[in-house]
């Protein structure tokens, strides 16, 4: 009998976090006045010094705090699956696994680091967190987190989902955060969005932007993101160190692995262990899937740009849309951020990893197949992963190869089912980027 689930015991969590600063160098981030590479006291205003450490850290290992591993242990470490009833439909000689991060509190891989950064803000004195939410994942992992170490948490989420995805606000609220629609009055920023544009549905990057105000202009406040930065990527590390030791337990190793990318953090954490291995010579496929409504690898140029709206943020080198990007209201599928994490940006420009784009009802209908093949009903974000892993195997089957395919599965889609009932419906509309807006947004970035 094949084994469907495979699970470590709860000793066999690692205990490090897999820096690849160590393994591969990127451009450093610029100071958005000077343009100068950026000091870690720069930084200081916003994030506290442990975290600014990690984010410049050339050690290869480091060592996860005993308090973080307690609030981990409550999910971690999480099950890998072998997708049977998936490989059954698809009829492919190929192996399907995927590692489930949906079973966290907060139903996604966020935690990973939200629970970290809470962490090390606390023990320096900071007392509250600032931070932005599109459709709610991020700031419901960092609400939770908070929770666990006597922090407030302030989120700024995005106008549209505040009006449309009630679900999430809710949850942030039960784990005692305040939540506030973005752009808000509370902010200078927030302000100025809202009397130049009275209708805007809100954007990430003026939610960012929000935050980081937030957090400069108050006392014992720091700011907290939830993806793109080296030290969140480092955090999510753990997905990929557990799915090593997971397929060494099954004398296997994945010869392809997919995942989402929106900022990129559970994309990276899952297949940054296994990179090193492919720089020896291994043969291992990296695919990034993205929405052919924000395609940012794909389309976006790797630039320096500013992370928000604002251009208060340091300049990052990264593939973008452009940091005024704003993403189609038609676009159900999650995953509308302009950038992506640099050093997830490095591989692609390197061609270590590879990346695609996938219209909405090609992955809503991989999405429908897994629920119905597998069970779970995973995130409109995830389901891009999954879109991938689908094509790799059935490639498999049309060339008879008996590959290992793994796919991040990075969480559950239960408050995402309004998207769902669109699609169930025929109601969702396919959208690509136009490249006109795209070269436009280019023509506005940072000239260096
Ligand atoms: C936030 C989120 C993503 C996208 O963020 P990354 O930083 O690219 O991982 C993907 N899947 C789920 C379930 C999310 O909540």
């Amino acid at each position: 009998m094949e084994e469907r689930k495979i699970l470590l015991e709860e000793e066999d969590m690692p205990d490090k976090w897999y820096n690849i600063q160590a393994d591969i160098e990127i451009p450093p981030p610029l100071h958005p006045a000077t343009l100068e590479p950026l000091k870690p006291e720069d930084m200081e205003p916003i994030f506290p010094k442990a975290l600014i450490k990690q984010e410049m850290s050339k050690d290869r290992w480091i060592r996860i705090p005993e308090e973080v591993k307690e609030i981990y242990r409550i999910w971690r470490p999480t099950p890998l699956y072998r997708a049977i009833g998936l490989e059954k439909f698809l009829k492919t000689p190929a192996k399907i696994f995927y590692k489930w991060e949906g079973v966290s509190p907060p139903g996604s891989h966020k935690p990973n680091t939200s629970v970290a950064q809470a962490y090390y803000n606390a023990k320096e004195g900071v007392e509250r967190l600032t931070t932005e939410t599109g459709a709610g994942q991020w700031g419901s992992a960092l609400a939770f987190a908070c929770r666990f170490f006597g922090l407030k948490c302030t989120v700024y989420m995005v106008k549209c989902s505040y009006e449309q995805k009630p679900y999430r606000r809710i949850l942030m609220q039960t784990w005692g955060a305040e939540v506030i629609p973005s752009p808000s009055d509370k902010t200078e920023f927030g302000r100025k969005v809202r009397q130049e544009m009275p209708s805007t549905a809100g954007s990430l990057g003026i939610a960012i932007s929000e935050a980081i105000e937030d957090a400069i202009k108050h006392e014992n406040t720091k700011y907290s993101l939830g993806s793109v930065l080296n030290h969140v990527v480092l955090h999510q590390t753990i997905i990929g160190l557990e799915m090593k030791k997971q397929f060494d337990m099954l004398d296997l190793k994945p010869d392809v692995i997919c995942g989402c990318v929106g900022g990129g953090s559970n994309f990276s954490g899952g297949i940054f262990p296994f990179v090193p291995d492919k720089m020896k010579g291994e043969e291992i496929k990296f695919i990034a899937a993205e929405p052919m409504a924000c395609p940012t690898l794909t389309k976006g140029i790797y630039a320096y740009d500013f992370g928000d709206t604002a251009q208060q943020t340091p300049l990052l080198k990264m593939h973008t849309l452009g940091h005024d990007f704003i993403p189609p209201a038609i676009h159900a599928g999650g995953l509308r951020y302009h950038g992506d994490a640099p050093l997830l940006c490095k591989l692609v420009d390197e061609g270590i990893v590879e990346a695609r784009a996938y219209y909405q009802n090609e992955v809503f209908e991989a999405a429908k197949i897994f629920a119905q093949t597998e069970g779970f009903v995973v995130a409109p974000e995830t389901a891009h992963g999954l879109k991938a892993a689908i094509d790799e195997a059935i490639r498999c089957r049309k060339k008879k190869e008996e590959k290992v395919i793994c796919f991040v599965n990075s969480g559950h889609g239960h408050f995402d089912l309004a998207a769902y009932d669109l699609y169930n419906n025929g109601m969702l509309q396919d959208y690509e980027y136009p490249e006109e807006l795209i070269r436009e947004a280019i023509q506005r970035l940072p000239c260096i």
